[in-house]
């Protein structure tokens, strides 16, 4: 265990940065250990504020506001990877933040991410960074088309990239994406991506969850299976390079690791992106396992021994996006678990809950 380790007592009070549904699904499970939650958000109509009543609304660069909220929590912790450094900088002077800033400032920037994972001799697509035109004309001329423009920040279900499948598509791809820093990667001809959601505790225990396989719609995660169709030597290593990735960060927490898995007669697997949070891809956790990701984030940071997350059954997690929400309540058949976040307006893209098919034999 190392020196600075806190250990909660059941009573005491996680805080979280971001009032969406992971920090709703975080405070709920925390509550269910005895522990109180107080979520920090700008933004007052926050799906996570309905389920716990210790709440500050101010902005994540309101320096007076995160002294307040830290002196009434005892670790804190965050449900999106954009926290701005400041603030990570401002609350881990005050409390332990788990995961830690390290983990934040990697994983909130494609090339930083993507060198961190290089450096640990972890698989990812080639790529280079783009600082300008003749920077992109070179890199096509590098790594071929077609290939994937992305800013290194604030992307997200799609959000910031740009296919280019034909020299003339830079150029245009360029203008829509610039001055943002960019990247540009080869275009990876996967077979399937798949994820793994993996927690370190503070006593550097490493448990991950089974590999979940993932089908994207309109860039949204729409569905999750597990088991993975992946042959087990291939779920075996994915899960080795989750742990080489938390312990490399000196994790404490949930991370969520999305690979594509190039397919051939030996499929390999290469690193997309990693989540310093819990993950969509792994809220199919909740109905099947026996600790799901949710609880095992909260013991990790409170300082307590990790749970068991051996699944129990197979299941299929879909999104509920925009009015798909509306299955609820009367479209649910009894092997199907709904979690909604309680968001009033159901816009289009807008994650709204998802649903939990258990499958049986
Ligand atoms: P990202 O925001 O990087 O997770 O990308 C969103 C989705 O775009 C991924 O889940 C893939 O389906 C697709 N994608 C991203 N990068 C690449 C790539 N280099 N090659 C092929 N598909 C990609």
């Amino acid at each position: 265990m190392t020196k600075e380790t806190t250990i909660l007592a059941p009573g005491a009070t996680i805080g979280i940065l971001g009032g969406g549904q992971l920090g709703r699904m975080l405070a709920l499970a925390a509550a269910k250990l005895g522990l109180k939650s107080h979520i920090y958000c700008p933004d007052p109509q926050s799906p996570a504020f309905d389920v716990t009543p210790f709440k500050t609304v101010a902005a994540y660069d309101d320096v007076e506001a995160l002294k307040g909220f830290a002196a009434q929590v005892d670790v804190i912790t965050y449900e999106f990877e954009n926290v701005p450094a400041t603030t990570a900088q401002v609350l881990a002077g005050l409390k332990p933040l788990r995961p830690g800033a390290n983990a934040l400032a990697i994983s909130q920037d494609r090339l930083e991410e993507k060198g961190f994972l290089a450096s640990k001799n972890i698989p990812v697509a080639p790529y280079r960074a783009i600082h300008g035109l003749d920077d992109l004309n070179k890199a096509v001329a590098e790594l071929g088309l077609p290939a994937v423009l992305k800013t290194t920040r604030l992307g997200y279900d799609g959000k910031g990239q740009r296919v280019l499948r034909a020299p003339a598509d830079a150029e245009a791809a360029f203008a829509e994406l610039a001055p943002h820093p960019l990247v540009l990667e080869g275009f990876v001809p996967f077979e399937k991506e798949i994820s793994v959601v993996v927690a370190r505790g503070a006593d550097g225990t490493v448990r991950s969850f089974d590999a979940a396989e993932n089908v994207h719609r309109n860039h949204i995660l729409f569905t999750s299976t597990v088991p993975a169709d992946i042959p087990p030597g291939v779920e075996k290593h994915a899960a080795m390079l989750a742990k080489v990735i938390v312990v490399a960060l000196d994790y404490v927490g949930v991370l969520g690791v999305e690979f594509f898995v190039l397919g051939g007669e030996r499929p390999s697997l290469l690193v997309n992106e990693i989540a310093p949070r819990v993950h969509n891809s792994g809220h199919w956790t909740e109905a099947v396992c026996l600790t799901d990701q949710f609880e095992q984030h909260i013991r990790a940071i409170a300082g307590w021994p990790l749970g068991d997350p051996r699944r129990m059954a197979d299941v299929v997690m879909q999104n509920l996006v925009g009015d798909e929400v509306e299955i609820v309540p009367n479209g649910l058949d009894g092997d199907t678990q709904p979690h909604l976040y309680g968001k009033v307006e159901a816009r289009p893209g807008r994650k709204m809950g998802h649903i939990n098919k258990v499958v049986r034999d």
